[in-house]
């Protein structure tokens, strides 16, 4: 067994023991982080050694700390409009989100990061660079931008990394994925994140851009995201609307995942009309509408967010105490996904799926892929249950089917 499958038996290292810098030290510090998470025990090291790292690990696992550490010990000083260091990230939010993080760590160097990504001026983004930016974090179209018009140069960035890179897929950011880590130094350390591996589009991308990377993964099952709890509700289509507002009159703060934009703005009104306040989230809106909806879900002013997928991809607020899928999501990785924004960082927190009579074999199929026990309604049931709750707990009391929370 490699050691690092030993996991949680293994006592757990210091950021010191991982090699973190006694100045990178105080900004956790300061930021009441003292331990470092698995994903960062197994990762860290590694990027510090400067080898190239693919990391397969679910949402809220503490993966940006595991490239940000390493890449601000060891990032080197830009030139104006040369930085050397790069993220790639597939939201606007997420590109500020992971440079608000870097700052305070780079600034113990005297470094800045900056982030780029479209929706907004030109201009602010073109000045920081020409002041000099030493990592650019950036989503790949404003940047493919900047690139054609001279204001930003790649090739001295020796230190990339791609960040939830089969979203990126998702949303057909590959090529300019590729075109950009074409135009970087053919020196550099790539470390490459993403909830999956090893489907078609994200492997090309550690085959081709990637040397010898060392491989890490947190096995995704719903057990590493934390201690929520799981459970499917089987509601009709007619039902589902009240059946929500419910659930969020009983939480603190709520994400409600929709497919569509049309029903993320439909939902949202239908749960206004009976008195809550919330707020729809999705690509429709402008940048300084999501930063508005956004900072008043993070100050508690809006109860629940109704976000679709790709809009909520990178938001990241904790204390989210519950997850809806009122949609129920085709894929096990969107499940993870979606309910990764609640028990974040080993808090509590639940996690309710909406399944309508027609979806219940879909939900068994789900709930099986990720080893929820949820309770699923059975095809059989000769009515549709409609508030049947059925608290789940993980199977954690399986050890046989619990594999090792990684293997390298
Ligand atoms: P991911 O990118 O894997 O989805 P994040 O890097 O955003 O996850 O981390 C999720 C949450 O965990 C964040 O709120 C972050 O501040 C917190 N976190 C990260 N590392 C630690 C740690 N070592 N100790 C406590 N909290 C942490
Ligand atoms: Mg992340």
């Amino acid at each position: 067994m490699p050691s690092s499958a030993l996991g949680l038996l293994a006592p757990i290292a210091s950021f010191t023991e991982l090699g973190v810098p006694d100045a990178l030290l105080q900004v956790l510090h300061r930021r009441g982080i003292t331990e470092p998470l698995p994903v960062q025990v197994a990762i860290i090291p590694d990027a510090l050694a400067g080898r190239d790292v693919s990391g397969m690990a679910p949402t809220g696992s503490g993966k940006t700390l595991a490239f940000a550490l390493p890449m601000a010990a060891m990032v080197a000083r830009g030139l104006p409009r040369r930085p050397r260091g790069l993220v790639l990230a597939p939201t606007r939010e997420l590109a500020s989100q992971i440079a608000g993080e870097l700052v305070p760590f780079l600034a113990t160097r005297n470094l800045r990061a900056h982030a780029i990504f479209g929706g907004v001026a030109f201009n602010p983004q073109r000045r920081a660079l020409q002041r000099g930016v030493d990592v650019v974090v950036a989503c790949p179209g404003r940047l493919e931008d900047l690139m054609r018009m001279g204001e930003v140069v790649l090739s001295d960035v020796d230190m990339v990394v791609v960040d939830e890179a089969d979203r990126m897929a998702d949303m057909g950011f590959l090529p300019a994925v590729r075109r950009i880590l074409d135009a970087t130094s053919a020196r550099r350390q790539t470390m490459l994140f993403s909830a999956t591996l090893d489907d078609a589009a994200v492997r090309p991308l550690v085959r081709n851009y990637q040397r010898q990377p060392v491989r890490h993964e947190v096995v995704s099952t719903v057990e590493e995201i934390g201690r929520a709890t799981h459970r499917f509700r089987s509601v009709a289509a007619s039902e589902r609307a009240a059946a929500c507002a419910e659930v969020v009159k009983g939480e603190a703060s709520t994400i409600v995942f929709v497919r569509t934009k049309h029903g993320a703005d439909r939902l949202a009104r239908q749960l206004g009309n009976s008195g809550l306040a919330v707020a729809a989230i999705h690509g429709g809106h402008s940048q300084p509408q999501r930063d508005r909806t956004l900072a008043a879900f993070r100050a508690g002013k809006v109860r629940a967010l109704v976000a679709t997928d790709v809009a909520a991809r990178g938001v990241h607020v904790d204390d989210v105490s519950c997850v809806v899928h009122y949609d129920l999501p085709p894929d096990p990785k969107d499940y993870l996904h979606r309910s990764g924004r609640t028990a974040r960082a080993g808090a509590a927190g639940s996690v309710v799926a909406f399944v309508s009579p027609d979806q219940r074999q879909a939900a068994a199929a789900l709930a099986r892929a990720l080893d929820l026990d949820v309770g699923t309604p059975r095809d059989t049931s000769p009515v549709p249950m409609r508030h049947d709750i059925s608290p789940a707990p993980l199977r954690r009391d399986r050890p046989k089917r619990r594999r090792a929370p990684y293997t390298s």
